[in-house]
């Protein structure tokens, strides 16, 4: 099943990451972005995108928000716009602020809004997580209380570390995000809804599981900065994926010239200078990984391919390399991930820096 975030504001690195974070666990739903026309939106933040404000000013200085019928004949709007089918769950990802102040709300058609500014001045942590955690909570919601009516009714306006809980003190959304889970009543209109198939079993696993790997995430960063311990890194299968174990099993998405390419910096822990990557031993490593890890090239494509990362006056290792460590950084953030770069000065030997130990290989 298709689940279409459109981005109507936000950065587009932004928008990426929370793709990213929502995919990450397997199962039927996929999170897509939804597109017309004109095109994908690019915004860069602006000015007023991250503006500091105290309490007191917080509550005072913004201007009313918008009314929420106001938001959601918009969001329909675009969504016929996006030609996304009228019963898919389409959420509308907005830095606009609506008039209850609230983080997000939804209807029966299925159309959300999500909030996602000023996340900084509630949560310590990126703001890719509350953010992918609405829509994950939202979407189970919606497959549980169908409409707005309904939602309202079982909302807890006290907070109890219950996805159901409101959040009328916007700071109590970091509670509902080390928990990640639901009280027993809610856990009995959850059984309910999937006894009576309006909420599949293997889609309501598949929410719990992104939103258990958010809660993971978040106290493995926060602990991180005091135990200065990194994630294990488990290679596992036949196509050698690589997940960080303590991060929720936060997948590390590579392509397979791209994954043959890490596995042989962790493979060489001394490090290798990009050009002794055509050396006999190197060249034949790296051929067969990469014969091994991709299944729908034949011979002579695995070899052009090989050929053009080990060639010294070719770019393409070094390209690959950037392109593997900006996608580290994105799933990490910048401090955590340190320890998986591949890095090394220019014409020195490239390394992981990653006690090995942290390395696991599994079947
Ligand atoms: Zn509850």
């Amino acid at each position: 099943m298709l689940i279409h975030l459109y981005n109507d504001d936000i950065h587009t690195e932004l928008f990426q990451d929370i793709l990213v974070l929502l995919n990450t666990q397997d199962g039927p739903l996929e999170f897509v972005a939804a597109e017309h026309d004109e095109g994908p939106v690019c915004y860069s933040i602006s000015a007023n995108y991250a503006y500091p404000l105290n309490e007191e000013e917080f509550e005072k200085k913004l201007p009313p928000g918008v009314a929420w019928k106001t938001l959601l004949n918009q969001i329909a709007r675009k969504k016929q716009q996006c030609e996304v089918p009228g019963a898919a769950p389409f959420f509308f990802l907005t830095r606009e602020r609506n008039e209850l102040n609230w983080f997000s709300f939804g209807n029966e058609y299925k159309n959300h809004y999500i909030h996602c500014d000023h996340w900084d001045y509630f949560i310590e942590s990126d703001q890719r997580y509350p953010i992918a955690f609405l829509v994950a909570s939202d979407l189970l919601q919606s497959f549980v209380y169908q409409n707005m009516e309904n939602v309202l009714k079982a909302v807890h306006e006290e907070t109890k570390g219950c996805l159901m809980d409101l959040c009328i003190n916007k700071r109590d959304i970091n509670m509902k995000m080390r928990t990640a889970d639901c009280c027993s009543d809610c856990m009995d209109d959850i059984k309910e809804a999937i006894n009576d198939g309006r909420l599949v079993a293997a889609h309501y696993l598949q929410l719990m599981s992104i939103l258990e790997s958010i809660r993971q995430q978040l106290l493995f960063k926060s602990r991180y900065t005091i135990e200065r311990k990194p994630s294990e890194l488990k290679i596992s299968g036949r196509n050698k994926n690589i997940h960080f174990v303590q991060l929720g099993n936060l997948e590390l998405k590579l392509n397979p010239l791209e994954r043959t390419l890490y596995l042989f910096f962790l493979n060489h822990p001394e490090g290798v200078r990009l050009n002794e990557l055509a050396d006999e031993e190197h060249y034949n490593e790296i051929y067969q990984n990469y014969q091994e890890l991709s299944v729908v090239l034949n011979n002579e494509q695995i070899k052009k391919s090989v050929d053009q990362l080990c060639d010294p006056l070719e770019n393409s290792a070094s390209e690959k390399i950037s392109r593997i460590n900006s996608k580290i950084k994105r799933a990490l953030g910048e401090e955590l991930a340190q320890n998986y770069l591949i890095t090394g000065a220019r014409g020195e030997a490239k390394t992981i820096d990653l006690d090995r130990k942290y390395v696991i290989h599994s079947a």
